[in-house]
Order: C-alpha cells, then structure tokens, then sequence
C-alpha cells in the first residue's frame, strides 16, 4: 500500500512530545511489513545538520490567500525509510517549531506542500495520513483544489488525532488561506479551526487510544469540538499507540548505566538509580523508592494533582523523587522550590533530555501520570517496560494500558485512581510505595507482569493496515 505520511514533527528530526515519537514508529513499522508509506515533514534548523545525506527532489510553489512562496523538497533515505523535508527558510527555520503569529500560515504551507509533493512522487498514494491540526487541512484542500488533476482523482485521507486540545484556532481573516469562498466547513465558533476542517473532510478519523476515541464525543473531554467528532461517529476509531521495544529494552538500552533483564531487574535497577542519583547528589539506600515523573509540564499532565500532594506524600514515606520535564512557568518554578526544599529528597532537571529520560525510566519503581486527559501516553508504557509501576489517572488510553492493582487476587499491572482529589491520589501513591516496601514478593510479581505487557508496534500497525483497508475498500 502506498501512503504519504505528514506530520509537523517526527522523532529524531525534531520532537515536543508523543506525535514525534508515533510519526516516527509507525511509518517504520508498516514499512516493515512490506508496506511504502513516505514520510513528510517540514525542514527545521534541527535538520541542518542531515543536509549531507540529503537528495534534492524538486520544488513547487504554493499559493494561499494572495500569496505564494516556493518550497524546495529534500529526501532522506534510510533502508526501506524515506522521509521528505519541506523546505522554506522563511516560514520553517525558526527557533520554535510552533508558537508563532503566522502559524495558519506556517502550516497551511505545510499542508499545500504535502499536496503538491503528490506530483513529484514515483507512486502515487492511495492514502494521505494527516495528524493534528498541522496538517488536518489537507482533506478539504484535497477535495477543493486537487481532485480535477488525475493523479488526486482517487486519493483518500486518514486524520489522527494524537490530542484534541490543540486545534489550529485562528482569526476569521485566516479563512483566506484556503483559497476559496467563505465556507463554514473550516469555521468554529466564529474561529477558523484547522482540525474541524480535517474531523468535517477526512475519509476516516482516528485517535490514538479506543478510550480517548470515545471520551472525545463528550462534552468533559472534547474540547468543543465533540459535537462534530460525534456526526461522524462512524467514522471515527481508536488505535492504540506502541513504543518500539528495540528503543526501550532495558536489556540492550546503551543509554542506561546497567542494563538488565527480568531475573537481575532489582539489582539493575539499584544500580542505574545510585548512579543516577549521584549525579543530583543524593544518596539513596536500597530499600528506599524512586519515584518519578518525566513529561511536559502542562496543566493537562495533572501538576496541579501533584502540587496539592507531593510534600505529603515527601512527609508520609522515604521515597526519593527525580521530575524531568519544562512547560508552565509556575510548575516549573514550584518543582524547583520543592527540589530546594528537600535537597535530599527531591532531584529536578528542567528541559528535554532523552538520555536522562531512559536513566530515569530504568532506575525508577513507581512512575506518576495522574493526567486530567491522556490520549494515550507513552510514559506509562515505557515505564513498564523497564519495570517501574505506573500510578495513574483512569482516562484516555491510560485506561486502555493499565490493569488497576486487586489486593485480593494479586492481579494488575499498575495503580490507578479516577477523582481529581489530593487525598485519592496520596493514597494511590503511598499504597504503591508501601508495597514496595513491605511486601517485596508480590511487588516483584506486579512488577512481572508489568515487565510481560506487550505495547510493541506490530500490533499498532496491523489495526492502521486494516483502517487503511477499510479506507480504500470505501467501507
Ligand atoms: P505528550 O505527547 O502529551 O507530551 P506522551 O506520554 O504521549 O505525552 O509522550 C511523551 C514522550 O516524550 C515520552 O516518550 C516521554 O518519555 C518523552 N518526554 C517528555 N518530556 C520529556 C523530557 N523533558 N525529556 C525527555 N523526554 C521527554
């Protein structure tokens, strides 16, 4: 099957959160089973430094509203792999990926790039796969501007949401960009939205976990736009995200101080966790927990849950905590004062740091996500690969990944709770912490099972081969 793949940020090109790491995994995944799926994506400054791998392909000219500007199309082949960068200094090469004024303009260049690349590929695709609001034009552009021309003439359109939240929400003057008479189609709420225009056109709709699929046709969890997810109920799925398990394998991982496999794993952890540690200087004895929270720091990631309780739980337990992330100002600046408050106790990294992210995962036991909304989380599922028990909150696919922990008949792959409430999360916490503490084998057998949960990519890309199907099959 042949596929064009676009997304507005693809690990290890450039990266703020999970969409990188899923735009990354799936088009490999399904090439790997003998599919062509091309990648696209625009050219950062973070690109540069691949430019002499780099085969020029072509250039095009886009036009929006009144203005045009020419984009010039770089190839990156690795095996069976090719991406495609967009490259326009002006509009891409930038200090920030996204945050900018002219951001309808940055990524509906974007979009009408990924359409003009159509016409200089060998084959054509039976599918473009758009995710989030960055390229969730591409459907309507495809139907208005491109279907006259034979080689548009059959191309269907898949949306992913990877997180409603974030739309595409601009002035109405923006509606100029599409090229066309007024149309409600793109119009919310007297706003232009880049993401309804792609939830009203797309062939098929999915999201990335089947619990988020359906929170988001509530009114709780769809950010406004739950009514149009709704209309096209039956055209909207959930697929599990995966992590790629070679990336996260505690057993080859080079970025870990020692690694390990599940009949060594408390050692190997009691070793990556002192080594870890030293380098925030704590020290840390063996029966003391690690516990840890690695993640943008956002309003959605359930801070605030975690601002009301940490210094009970600090108080109530002897765990040790290591946070690692930035975002908010004001979380920001909160885990610094927690981390000056209780040198011994607490370790903060402030940034993005992927080596630090798997030493953390590795050393860590238990690994907080009480999210306000989760699409799907990849932490929780990294998490357990290493072995470290996630204690999160019951929405999005951090429902779908996690088995709640039942004392009475020792099943369970994590702890997780459902009221947003200091209390409840406190205890969930502290329940897991004395487990660990008290009652060693059953921690270890929790930890087993945690260890045996399969979240690798081959079952991720069988369920978009068969949505892929249904796309094409017209069904
Ligand atoms: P989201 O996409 O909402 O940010 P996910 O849990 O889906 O959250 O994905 C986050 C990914 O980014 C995970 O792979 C996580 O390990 C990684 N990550 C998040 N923050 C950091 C950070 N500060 N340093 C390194 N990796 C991070």
């Amino acid at each position: 099957m042949n596929v064009l793949f676009a997304s507005s940020e693809v690990f290890p090109f450039s990266k703020t959160g999970g969409l990188a790491d899923i735009a990354s995994f799936l088009p490999k995944a399904l090439n790997g089973i003998g599919h062509n799926v091309i990648t696209v994506t625009p050219y950062y400054p973070s690109i540069a430094k691949y430019h002499n791998d780099l085969e020029y392909l072509g250039t095009k000219t886009v036009y929006f509203g009144l203005d045009n500007t020419k984009v010039n199309y770089y190839v990156l082949n690795e095996g069976s792999n090719q991406t495609i960068f967009v490259q326009n200094q002006h509009y891409f090469e930038r200090e920030f990926y996204y945050g900018y004024d002219d951001d309808d303009i940055r990524f509906m260049v974007f979009s009408y790039s990924v359409l003009e690349l159509v016409d200089l590929l060998k084959d054509i695709p039976q599918i473009i796969h758009v995710n989030d609001w960055q390229s969730a034009p591409v459907p309507f552009l495809l139907d208005r501007h491109y279907r006259y021309r034979e080689k548009y003439q059959y191309i269907h359109t898949l949306l992913t949401i990877h997180n409603l939240q974030y739309q595409g929400s601009f002035g109405l003057y923006s509606s100029r960009l599409f090229n066309v008479d007024f149309d409600y189609t793109y119009v919310h709420f007297n706003s232009v939205n880049y993401l309804k225009t792609g939830i009203e056109t797309a062939s098929k709709i999915n999201t990335v976990s089947p619990n988020y699929r359906n929170e988001i046709m509530t009114e709780k969890f769809g950010f406004t736009l739950d009514g149009a997810l709704k209309n096209r109920e039956n055209d909207l799925y959930g697929i599990l995200n995966g992590i790629d398990l070679e990336v996260f394998n505690p057993e080859t991982d080079s970025l870990i101080d020692k690694n390990y496999t599940s009949s060594n794993l408390k050692l190997g952890k009691q070793k990556n966790k002192e080594e870890l540690l030293k380098e925030f200087n704590i020290e840390i004895t063996k029966d003391q927990p690690l516990v840890s929270y690695i993640g943008r720091l956002a309003v959605q990631k359930g801070i605030n849950l975690m601002k009301e309780s940490l210094e009970d739980i600090i108080n109530d337990s002897n765990a040790v905590f290591i946070f690692l992330g930035s975002g908010n100002e004001e979380y920001q600046n909160y885990f610094q004062s927690l981390r000056d408050k209780y040198p011994n106790r607490v370790a903060y990294y402030q940034g993005y740091n992927e080596e630090l992210a798997h030493k953390i995962y590795a050393s860590s036991d238990i690994f907080l996500m009480p999210s306000e909304f989760e699409p799907c989380g990849l932490g929780q599922m990294i998490s357990m690969r290493y072995g470290t028990i996630p204690v999160v909150r019951e929405v999005g696919g951090l429902k779908d990944t996690i088995d709640p922990y039942n004392k009475y008949n020792n099943t369970g792959t994590g702890f997780s709770f459902y009221d947003q409430n200091k209390d409840v999360f406190k205890d969930k916490v502290l329940e897991a912490i004395n487990m660990f503490n008290n009652e060693p084998r059953k921690w270890s057998q929790l930890v087993r099972r945690a260890l045996n949960e399969d979240f690798g990519l081959e079952r991720m890309a069988k369920e978009y081969t068969d949505l892929y199907n249904k796309i094409i099959g017209g069904k």
